[in-house]
Formats: C-alpha cells, sequence, structure tokens
C-alpha cells in the first residue's frame, strides 16, 4: 500500500474512533494532505479547495492536528505550514530559505541515529522537529 493511501486510511480510522461525523471539506483536507510530500500552509489549502471556505479549512487542520495526524512546520518568519504524520513514523525534516520562503526536504539517517542516541540517555522522547535555515542558491 502507497503511504499516501495508508495515511488517509489512517486518517479516516481515527476519525471514526474518536466520535466525529464523516464531513465532505474535512474528507477534501485530507486528500489535498495525502497527495503533498511536504508542509502546505493553511492558505495554500484553502486556494486549492474552492469553495470549502476558510473557516471550515482552518477548522478541519485544527481537528487533524489535535487528532496528531498533521503536524505544524516552521517555515520561517511567522509562516507555518501542515504536513502529514505518517503512522509508520517515517518522516523528513526541512531546509527553509529565510529570504524567499522556499522550504526544502532533507532525510538524514546519521541525524536521526544521533536523536535516538538522546532518547538512551535516560529521556525519553516523544517527537522532534528539525529545521535548518539559510539562504537558497537563488538567494544567497
Ligand atoms: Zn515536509
Ligand atoms: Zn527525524
Amino acid at each position: 500500500m502507497s503511504e499516501e493511501n495508508e495515511w488517509s486510511e489512517y486518517a479516516a480510522r481515527l476519525i471514526a474512533d474518536a466520535g466525529l461525523r464523516r464531513s465532505t471539506p474535512r474528507q477534501r483536507v485530507i486528500e489535498l494532505l495525502a497527495e503533498q510530500s511536504c508542509a502546505i500552509t493553511a492558505l495554500q489549502i484553502d486556494a486549492a479547495l474552492d469553495g470549502v471556505g476558510r473557516a471550515t479549512v482552518y477548522r478541519a487542520i485544527e481537528q487533524l492536528e489535535e487528532l496528531g495526524l498533521v503536524h505544524k512546520v516552521d517555515l520561517g518568519g511567522s509562516a507555518f505550514g501542515y504536513e502529514k504524520l505518517e503512522p509508520s513514523g517515517h518522516h523528513h525534516h526541512h531546509i527553509v530559505c529565510d529570504d524567499c520562503g522556499k522550504v526544502e526536504p532533507f532525510e538524514d539517517e546519521a541525524l536521526e541515529d544521533a536523536i535516538h542516541d538522546i532518547h538512551r540517555k535516560g529521556f525519553k522522547l516523544e517527537t522532534h522537529e528539525v529545521t535548518l535555515h539559510g539562504h537558497c542558491a537563488d538567494c544567497s
């Protein structure tokens, strides 16, 4: 099963378990988030989902965040994006250009190992977020 479908099904299950009724606007937000390979802002979600309405989009994002299905990503400045949290724990981190706001995802096994070493030193880690800031090739 692709991660995209896996996440959508996981989302449907958590929503049902939480006793929330199925809503078409929320379902459209879920489908859009499922297709993304990286973070997308609330404004981008709103723009992509014509006819849903901004308040509804924001409420849906908030619910998905509360359910632990998406997490907020710091995109530098005061910008935030949202991206799905895979049930497998598979994830990536971000490099942000502080000039133009471009965001590049990256994965680094050595970094993950280092983070899990901290775990072994007796601090119970739940989640982690790593965002690197700098200037992209176009801006530097
Ligand atoms: Zn991302
Ligand atoms: Zn990580």
